[in-house]
């Protein structure tokens, strides 16, 4: 059941003459793929007519297939019809109901009080009544004649489920839009009725075809169906679909005598990871850090009418070069405070920052520029029409998109999204990441030690690294080598976490016990990576969970979990594939190095130079704590000489 256009049109039987929209009239969302564009606000029963009308037109000719669901009943209760007509042909009905807009008394007609669609939607009203609050009888009324001339309008191309099967061009439905409160109070639009006629169509242009096709497949009875009734789950589903699960030969690379350069192993971690967060809406305050799951678009203009940029006077622009003299009007436009008037030609008015520019304004001279007395101002020109003026909408267009999906959201982010009447946005869940130690000789720090042990450092420092890229952490704690109390930690693990990131035991050793249980599950690929520090990663999915295994070594481990997990977790995480920046800076340092591996050097930014660590040494855990970032020294052999430009990779950057 495929449509490649969703239209949904929230009914009403409002007449609103007003010049804001307000709720109880008719709002109508068009939605491709599962991204709504605005909702349209259509001010009563004819408007909104026409604008189907030729909506649907328009796609007609364009070739596209539309569902058109209506939050307005099909049908009555069973028998209607045969009363009427003498026959259970609900669509005859439709041609029939010219009923008066004021009901009589529904009792003891003998007929239904509800449809089966009604019952399966608690909450729902009856069709038979005409009025209080709630009632939908009085839209049905006036609307079933409606959709008669929207089926003789497009007689040939439009069928009506599920009295017809739904293989038009064109297909109405039924629908009811009180199943997700949630979701509609989530969404960002001031209006509800607004909000649930995008939230809908986003749902049901988002299904997959085949589950669309379930929720159509009813029994065609006289009372119809309402699409989607009973089925809040699917429509949910559909918003934010469950991510697809990786793959277990995800980690897997073509295996050579040689080792892999660092770009062939990012290049298969973009290529093979995805997504595998939900979403859910948060208000934007807090939202600083947090991965956008979809487009943000406008509500409104930005600024939302023509205003003054400074503290000044306007006046119909331009000015003439020379001395300018412009009587005063009485009265003053502040922000928040427009004026109301008009200002005629020659006149001019006292206008703050921020003020709406009154009728007969679109220029501005600096009040510093100016000489006034009581009733008039007098400055030196020339000055541009348009000086000192804003347009409307000149920062941002109402429907524009104005931050896209995977975009991890900034404290400037927030203030745009406020300006633009945003004040909820969908982000995904946060990416679970479990950090876990391996090796009998690890302690806690703070706790006793004897010569042979060593303090824990990598769980600590991990924890704290991914912390920082917004990720929910879960200590899983420090395992010994004891394959069957790491098997034991890798579930725990697995059942909580959405990766897993491990230290220590990731080589092929004797007490390399995280690459031998990977091993055992078929999913492990050690990639030796022709890198410098490193060792072998151990990359794997424990029970479907992805585990990195990062070397034991701290430097080794910290070098690795920036280069390698760090984008990956991103793209895990919603994020898209994202590299550091580098900045090229002149070395304070020389080196040589060999051909055929990439280094990391721990490097710091000293009078404009870069320094590297005086030792190489990979135990030398000080050495990272004394730097602020990595440079990187490509593939090939090279030798550095003082001044020469490197790549600098500030740490702060790496997950920015
Ligand atoms: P492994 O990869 O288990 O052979 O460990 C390599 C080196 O890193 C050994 O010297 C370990 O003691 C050390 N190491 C392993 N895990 C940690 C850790 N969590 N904190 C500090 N050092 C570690
Ligand atoms: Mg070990």
């Amino acid at each position: 059941m495929r449509f490649d256009t969703v239209l949904m049109v929230d009914w009403s039987g409002g007449n609103d003459r007003g010049a804001k929209p307000v709720k109880d009239a008719i709002w109508v969302c068009l939605a491709t793929g599962g991204v709504a564009e605005t909702p349209v606000y259509l001010r009563n029963r004819q408007v909104a007519e026409d604008w189907i009308i030729q909506t649907l037109s328009k796609l007609q000719a364009e070739g596209h297939r539309v569902l058109v669901g209506f939050d307005l009943c099909f049908a009555y209760p069973t028998g209607l019809a045969t009363q009427l007509i003498g026959s259970e042909d609900t669509l005859a009905l439709w041609d029939i109901t010219h009923l008066p807009r004021k009901g009589t008394d529904r009792k003891d007609h003998g007929l239904p009080e509800k449809r089966a669609a009604d019952i399966a939607i608690p909450g729902s009203f009856s069709p038979w009544q005409l009025a209080g609050a709630g009632a939908v009888g009085g839209q049905v009324i006036m609307g079933l004649p409606m959709l008669a001339r929207l089926r003789q309008r497009f007689a040939g191309s439009l069928k009506v489920w599920p009295f017809e099967a739904p293989d038009a061009q064109i297909v109405l439905a039924e629908t009811y839009f009180s199943t997700l409160p949630d979701l509609v109070t989530a969404d960002a639009h001031p209006i509800r009725d607004a909000s649930q006629v995008a939230v809908y169509a986003r749902a049901f242009s988002n299904m997959a075809p085949d589950v669309l096709a379930d929720l159509m497949d009813v029994r065609p009875t006289a009372e119809g169906w309402v699409l989607g009734a009973g089925q809040a789950d699917a429509l949910r589903a559909a918003l934010a679909p469950a991510p697809p699960p990786l793959r277990n030969d995800c980690f897997a690379m073509p295996q050579g005598a040689h080792w892999t350069p660092v770009d062939a192993a990012l290049a298969h971690l973009k290529s093979h990871l995805s997504c595998v967060t939900g979403v859910q809406d948060c208000a934007i305050g807090d939202a600083a850090g947090r991965l956008l799951a979809q487009d943000a678009v406008a509500w409104r203009a930005h600024p939302p009418a023509p205003n003054s940029a400074v503290d000044g006077y306007g006046f119909a622009g331009p000015a003439a070069e020379g001395l300018n003299r412009y009587s005063l009007v009485a009265g003053r436009s502040a922000a928040g405070a427009p004026f109301g008037g008009a200002v005629r030609k020659g006149h001019a008015i006292r206008i703050l920052t921020g003020a709406n520019l009154p009728k007969g304004v679109d220029t501005v001279v600096l009040q510093e520029d100016v000489q006034a007395d009581a009733g008039a101002i007098s400055f030196y020109g020339p000055l541009k029409k348009g000086a000192n003026a804003r347009d409307a909408g000149e920062d941002m267009q109402a429907g524009q998109v104005i931050l896209t999906a995977e975009r991890k959201i900034t404290p400037a982010d927030v203030g745009m999204l406020a300006a633009a009447g945003i004040g909820r946005v969908t982000v995904r869940n946060k990416l679970r990441v479990g950090v876990l130690s391996t090796g009998d000789e690890l302690r806690d720090p703070g706790d006793t030690a004897s010569d042979g042990d060593i303090y824990d450092a990598n769980r600590p420092m991990l924890a704290v690294l991914f912390d920082q890229s917004g990720y929910d952490i879960i200590d899983l704690g420090r395992a010994p080598d004891d394959r069957a109390v790491l098997r034991d930690m890798l579930d725990h693990g697995a059942e909580r976490c959405d990766v897993i990131i491990t230290s220590g035991g990731a080589s092929a050793g004797d007490e390399d016990h995280m690459s031998a249980l990977l091993e055992n599950t078929g999913s492990l690929a050690l990639w030796r990576i022709a890198m410098k520090p490193g060792r072998p990663l151990a990359m794997g999915l424990w029970e479907g969970t992805p585990v990195f295994g990062l070397p034991g070594n701290p430097v080794a481990a910290m070098v690795c979990a920036l280069i390698f997990a760090n984008p990956a977790l991103r793209v895990m995480a919603g994020g898209g594939w994202s590299a550091p920046q580098r900045y090229m800076l002149p070395a304070g340092f020389t080196k040589s190095k060999k051909n055929g591996r990439r280094e990391y050097l721990r490097a710091r930014i000293t009078d404009g130079k870069v320094e590297a660590f005086p030792s190489e040494g990979s135990g030398r855990i000080s050495g990272l704590s004394w730097a602020t970032g990595l440079v990187e020294l490509g593939d090939p052999a090279q030798t550095i000489h003082e001044g020469d430009l490197v790549p600098f990779l500030p740490f702060r950057n790496f997950d920015a």
